[in-house]
Parts: structure tokens; C-alpha cells; sequence
């Protein structure tokens, strides 16, 4: 066991997009195979037709491709030594185990119509038990453990639909080994004898996830904490497969939560309240109906999985900002916590600025470019790169640059509306023109010089400087706040600084008689 090549892998199954939830177990499987050296798969588990949803696969692969957290086998990413890896592909394979399991007197046929099993679910219900086929209940169902071998056979061989259940021990203790919680231990009558194949050939989640993790040599299973109930099960089928030696690690992992804390997070809760819960946008194949994705928020690949990598691991030390390399060096399952982690949109929205700040302001600038194009905005590439210095400051996002900082390349078409209700009056106006006309006279015209210039003139024309600091800013930008107001105006520059003071007078004035 020790010497195996660490393998892992994420093994969604197609029945939705995927949550922000799957993301992190994709990220944690990742983050442990590279830390060992190790290979990271993925698997496509779609055993359960029913609930199959078109589209689900392309965004799996669309988001982890997005995340820039790549499996080196899978659907999606090229074929390994154990393709294929969707499970409906795989059908023919796991017949054998099924019957294999049968032979060793480990599962059994099951024949029970669907009534038949609602029937004793209610009178399970009535006499106050609980209704699953155990070792108790199953002595009164059609099974090949309570039916004549010859009817078995017969039923079998006229075609009726069956299925094939675990035979779970009637007294015994199972326990697991969870490498977040240590040991886990369940009383096996308090398990159920679960379907593990069905007679169309068809194998259920169980029998497939346990197969296939022995035949693709898993080593770890990192999955979320809703699969901790099923591990018991898993581990009595590894045992009676004969595959005990060769049995994954397990390691679940905590829930996300609600930013309350109460209860998980689930897909309704995001645009209730305001945030994704998706990497990327979702358009329902059926209802039509939009859900939000971070990708299309405007969050950076590298903001988001910094973010998510934080949600229930933390590191030796308090560093928050990581690389992915670094959060591969740092990664390790024993700093991952038992309790659930609460998602913080506020801090997730922090994460996109701190990232936003690291991008140069070339960087920044080459994305933004094509949006400015699109608007029409011509301008000196030199011009945006130094617009975008003052611009990241004030944002989260590189989509707010726009509405944060399009003074840089138009005059504004409205002034703050507080800022001159409450400030805008005969003196400060007196001020302005008096500044307009200083500013004109101006010859070195930077931040320094403005901003001097600037005190001089309200020294002299009586007015507190801070009285019109914020009036002069909404006069050139529109805006109420934004960068250092003085290299603001050193980059717009004395002709449109003072034609932008004139066109103020001008509207204000207008507006005030
Ligand atoms: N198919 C399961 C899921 O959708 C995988 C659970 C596991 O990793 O074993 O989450």
C-alpha cells in the first residue's frame, strides 16, 4: 500500500452544474495528487440515467478547465491506461462483480415489485421501525434468500426484472478510517442492503464508485461529508470484493455553509442572496433559467480558487494569498477541518481586489482594452495604462472600471447630484472660475503644481479648501470619489481639466438660474 502511485480523482455525477462545493473537491484532489506526485482523474459517474442533464459533462469540464485545475486522465482531458472514464461506458464490466458477490453469498436477487416494497414500508412506518430492507425485513420480501432456489432460478431465467442487493450482517460493527475525523464507526443495523446492480445490467453508484476506484488503482477518496454515511457500505464491499489490502484512504470533507452558519449552502441560496454558487453561469436546459457563475462576474480563475482553497483548509501560518504552486507546497489533508466552513461572499469579493491589485497595470490594461474598444474610446495605449494605476485602487473588479473611471476618456454627462445640492453656491462657484482661470495660466501642470496652485487660490478667494475639494472633483470626474484627486488631474491634463471646469460652469450655472 505504501509504495503505490498516489492516485485520486473527482467523480461528479451529470445531474446539474456544478456547485461551488464540487469545485473544492476537484480543488482538494488536485491540490493532494500534485503535492505527492501523484495523478489526478476524472471520473464521470452517470450510472443514474434518470437523472442525466444535458450539458452537465461540457460544464464540469468547462469549469475545472477554467479553474486551471486539469486532470491528467478523464472525460474531457484525454484517455489514460483506464478508459474509458463515464461509467455508462463501462457498463459491461461490472457485471462480473456483481455476480462475484453473489457467488461468495455476500448480495443477493431481490424481486419485490414496487408496491410490494411500499407496502412493507408502511407497515414498517406503522409499527413504529424503520422501513429499510435489512437483515430483518428482508425474511418477509421475494428474494433468493427466502425463495425456493428452483423459483429463483425459474424467475431468473423467464427474464424478471431483479435486482441485487448487499447483504448487509445483522451484528457488526463496521468501522472507517477518515484521515479528516479518524475513526468512524457504525453498527451494521443501522445500515440497509442497499441495490447494487439491476437486471437491465445497469450497476448503482455503490458497486460502480467502488469498481472502478479498484480498477483505476485509486489510493485516496477525497469526496464531500454528504458521502460519509455510504462509506461504511463502501468498506463492506471492498472486504467482501477480497480487495481489503488495496482499499482508498478516505478522507470527507467539511460542508460549505451558509454565510449564516445555519445549514448548507445550497443552490438557492446564491441569488437569493446575491452571490454564485457557481464557477460559471448555468442556463437550465429545461426551465431556461439563468443561474450566475463567477467566471461571468468578473472574478479571476486564480481569486477563486485562492478563495475556495480557504474554505475549510487553512495553512501553517496565516497567509491567505496563495498561488496555486504555493497551495500545492502548502496543501495537506491533516489541516483540513471537521466542522463546516461558512462561505463569506464579502471576503470572496476581497480576494478578486487583492488579485486585481497584483496584475500589473499592463496586465490590466491588455484586458481591458478590448471592452474600451467596443465602447468606441480612442486613447493612447500609455494614457489607459496610467488611467488603470488610479482606477484599481477603487475596484474589486475589472468590470467596474468602466463605471469607476470613463471620466478618463469622456466628459462626465452628470454631476453628483448630493455633492452640488449641498455645495454648490455663488462662492464656491466664484472659486471654480477663479481656479479655471489660475489653472489656465498654469505651465508645469502636475499633481504637485495643480494641487498648490489649487490651495492658493481658495486661500485667496477666502473659501476653505476643504469646502471645495469634493465640488472640484465632482466638476471634472462627475463622481463623488475616486483616485488621488491631483494626479487625476495631472493625467487628464490642463486643456481638459480646465475645458471640464468650464463646461461645469456652464450646465451648473445654467441648471442654478
Ligand atoms: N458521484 C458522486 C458525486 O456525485 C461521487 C462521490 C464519490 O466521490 O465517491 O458526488
Amino acid at each position: 500500500m505504501e509504495n503505490r502511485r498516489v492516485r485520486v480523482r473527482f467523480a461528479p455525477s451529470p445531474t446539474g452544474p456544478l456547485h461551488i462545493g464540487g469545485v473544492r473537491t476537484a480543488l482538494y484532489n488536485y491540490l493532494f495528487a500534485k503535492k505527492q506526485g501523484g495523478d489526478f482523474l476524472l471520473r464521470i459517474e452517470d450510472t443514474d440515467q434518470d437523472r442525466f442533464v444535458p450539458g452537465a459533462e461540457a460544464y464540469i469540464i468547462e469549469a475545472l478547465k477554467w479553474c486551471g485545475i486539469c486532470p491528467v486522465e478523464g472525460v474531457g482531458f484525454g484517455d489514460g491506461p483506464h478508459a474509458p472514464y463515464r461509467q455508462s461506458e463501462r457498463k459491461p464490466m461490472y457485471r462480473a462483480y456483481a455476480e462475484q458477490l453473489l457467488k461468495s453469498g455476500n448480495a443477493y436477487y431481490a424481486f419485490d415489485t414496487k408496491d410490494e416494497l411500499e407496502e412493507m414500508r408502511k407497515r414498517m412506518e406503522a409499527g413504529g421501525g424503520t422501513s429499510a430492507y435489512n437483515a430483518i425485513t428482508r425474511q418477509s420480501m421475494k428474494n433468493s434468500l427466502t425463495l425456493p432456489e428452483d423459483e429463483v432460478k425459474q424467475r431468473l431465467e423467464s427474464g424478471q426484472a431483479y435486482v441485487v442487493r448487499i447483504k448487509i450482517p445483522r451484528n457488526e460493527e463496521v468501522r472507517v478510517q477518515d484521515l479528516i475525523r479518524g475513526w468512524v464507526v457504525v453498527h451494521s443495523s443501522q445500515m440497509d442492503d442497499k441495490v447494487l446492480f439491476k437486471s437491465d445490467g445497469m450497476p448503482t453508484y455503490h458497486l460502480a464508485n467502488i469498481v472502478d476506484d479498484y480498477t483505476m488503482q485509486i489510493t485516496h477518496v477525497i469526496r464531500g461529508e454528504e458521502w460519509l454515511p455510504s462509506a461504511p457500505l463502501h468498506v463492506l464491499l471492498y472486504r467482501y470484493l477480497g480487495w481489503e489490502s488495496v482499499m482508498p484512504q478516505f478522507a470527507h470533507l467539511p460542508l460549505l455553509l451558509k454565510p449564516d452558519g445555519n445549514g448548507k449552502l445550497s443552490k438557492r441560496d446564491g441569488d437569493r442572496l446575491g452571490f454564485p454558487v457557481f464557477p460559471l453561469e448555468w442556463r437550465d436546459p429545461v426551465t431556461k433559467e439563468v443561474s450566475s457563475g463567477y467566471r461571468e462576474r468578473g472574478y479571476f480563475p486564480d481569486a477563486f480558487v485562492n478563495m475556495l482553497a480557504l474554505l475549510g483548509w487553512h495553512s501553517s501560518g496565516n497567509q491567505e494569498l496563495f498561488t496555486l504552486e504555493e497551495l500545492v507546497s502548502e496543501f495537506s489533508l491533516e489541516r483540513v477541518s471537521k466542522a463546516g466552513a461558512k462561505f463569506d461572499p464579502e471576503k470572496t469579493k476581497w480576494f478578486n481586489q487583492q488579485y486585481l491589485r497584483k496584475r500589473t497595470d499592463e496586465e490590466l490594461t491588455e484586458l481591458w482594452i478590448p471592452e474600451l474598444n467596443a465602447k468606441g474610446v480612442k486613447a493612447e495605449r500609455g494614457y489607459i495604462v496610467k488611467a488603470v494605476r488610479l482606477i484599481k485602487e477603487k475596484g474589486n473588479f475589472l468590470n467596474e472600471f468602466w463605471s469607476l473611471g470613463s471620466y478618463f476618456f469622456e466628459r462626465p454627462e452628470k454631476y453628483d447630484p448630493e455633492v452640488i445640492k449641498k455645495r454648490w453656491n455663488d462662492s464656491s462657484m466664484g472659486f471654480i472660475k477663479e481656479l479655471k482661470e489660475a489653472f489656465e495660466k498654469l505651465e508645469v501642470f502636475t499633481a504637485l503644481e495643480t494641487e498648490s496652485l489649487f490651495k492658493a487660490t481658495a486661500e485667496k478667494t477666502g473659501i476653505g479648501a476643504g469646502q471645495v475639494m469634493q465640488l472640484f472633483r465632482v466638476c471634472i470626474s462627475g463622481l463623488a470619489g475616486g483616485p488621488a484627486l491631483f494626479e487625476m488631474v495631472e493625467l487628464l491634463g490642463k486643456q481638459e481639466v480646465v475645458g471640464r471646469l468650464e463646461m461645469a460652469l456652464n450646465q451648473l450655472e445654467r441648471k442654478h438660474s
